[in-house]
């Protein structure tokens, strides 16, 4: 028994996914085990040079030791938009459509406070980023789970979703190129859901962490290229995945101007902002060559390669992904999520996340993260291959 009774949205949450693995990686790597850690999805990657000594000399700029401003750096603004233009031929105003992030998880895990009163509803994907499901139910909010299949590309169904709980619905998450699965969608997929939300009146809100992370050349479109996209949709981006600044904690969201406006008053009521001297190397990583990003994404991919090629000599199935770094790995017949990533670990000293860790939906699955070095990746392979199930 704790001394302070904790509150009731507390009491209701499973332990948080990654702090569960983190403690059974710990009690494995107590006994001497070299763990080869394809758990979390943090790239081990430096951070670009260009993008360090950008911090390190605003860090050293006293105009930026102050409180930020509430919406961000009109500066920083300014780039977000300047790279939805180029990036996706996107016009955005920087004042009313563009809001800086504590990293997108932040924004993200506020948005529902500004939407969700209790007993609201809001769609939410399963498997997923647990955040979208545990900020809607802080809120008090009730979640219609949607599920994502293989048979549907891992897209939500959405003929299945009943008119009654769309009518009833005040947000809907989604995230393309997808967490866990590595699933990506289209334009054509962007644009139904628009008009779902246009007629039924509810928020989209996109949450586009890896849409700069894509292989074999294909670029993940922006919710807000869909015709009407920016009426229904407010998206989150991150540096973190793009620029391995998963540490520096900046993102943005952009998008419908009311969201945004929303989510600003929300976050002036509980945070003050990003350091401006991240902020200013966020301006670096935004405006300077991109060539560091297509190095990144080269390195993703040849151990994508390694990868799949290895697990399919071992008889496992996977869909090659072509963003995200994760694979979605089928488990074998009758072999269970948490059996699989059990036995990864102890029998290999290999670090997975279970499927089912991400919702129900997600059973019969492991996420591999690719975010060790191809060799390590090769060295698990080798381990693998005396798995006994
Ligand atoms: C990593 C991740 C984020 C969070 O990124 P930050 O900007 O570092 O907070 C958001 N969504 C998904 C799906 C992620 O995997």
């Amino acid at each position: 028994m704790e001394r302070f009774e904790r509150a009731d949205r507390l009491k209701a949450l499973p332990p948080y996914l990654f702090a569960e693995i983190d403690r059974k990686k710990a009690e494995v790597k107590a006994k001497g085990v070299d763990i080869i850690d394809l758990g979390v999805g943090d790239p081990d990657l430096p951070t670009p040079p260009h993008i360090v000594e950008a911090l390190q000399k605003a860090a050293a700029d006293s105009r930026y030791h102050h409180y930020p401003s509430y919406s961000g750096l009109k500066a920083f603004n300014e780039a977000v938009a300047r790279f939805y233009k180029r990036r996706f031929d996107v016009d955005l105003d920087p004042a009313t459509e563009v809001i800086t992030l504590i990293g997108s998880k932040e924004g993200i895990a506020h948005l529902p406070l500004a939407y969700i009163n209790p007993g609201d509803l809001a769609l939410v994907p399963s498997p997923a980023y647990p955040v979208y499901d545990v900020a809607v139910a802080f809120c008090g909010g009730e979640r219609h789970v949607m599920d994502l299949t293989e048979e549907h590309g891992f897209l939500p169904d959405l003929p299945k979703i009943p008119a009654q709980q769309l009518d009833r619905a005040k947000l809907m998450f989604i995230n393309y190129p997808n967490n866990p699965t590595a699933a990506t969608a289209d334009l054509h997929f962007f644009k139904e859901i628009a008009s779902m939300a246009e007629w039924h009146n509810f928020l989209v809100a996109h949450d586009a962490a890896y849409s700069e992370l894509f292989f074999d050349g294909e670029a993940p479109p922006s919710f807000l290229q869909t015709p009407g996209g920016k009426d229904v949709a407010i998206e989150f981006g991150s540096l973190s995945k793009t620029y391995n600044m998963t540490g520096w904690r900046i993102g943005y969201a952009v998008g419908n101007k009311d969201a945004i406006a929303a989510l600003g008053k929300v976050k002036s009521n509980i945070d003050s902002g990003a350091f401006d001297a991240v902020q200013a190397a966020g301006i670096a990583a935004l405006d300077s060559s991109q060539d560091c990003v297509a190095e990144n994404r080269l390195v993703f991919q040849e151990r994508r390669d390694v990868l799949l090629a290895g697990l399919s000599k071992l008889g496992l199935s996977a869909r090659k992904p072509t963003a995200t770094f994760y694979v979605w790995i089928k488990t074998p017949e009758g072999v269970s999520s948490a059996g699989m990533a059990g036995a990864l670990l102890s029998q290999c000293g290999i670090v997975t996340t279970p499927g089912n860790g991400f919702g129900a939906p997600g059973e019969g699955y492991i996420r591999m993260a690719l975010t060790v070095p191809a060799p390590r990746i090769e060295e698990a392979l080798a381990r693998m291959a005396k798995l006994s199930l």
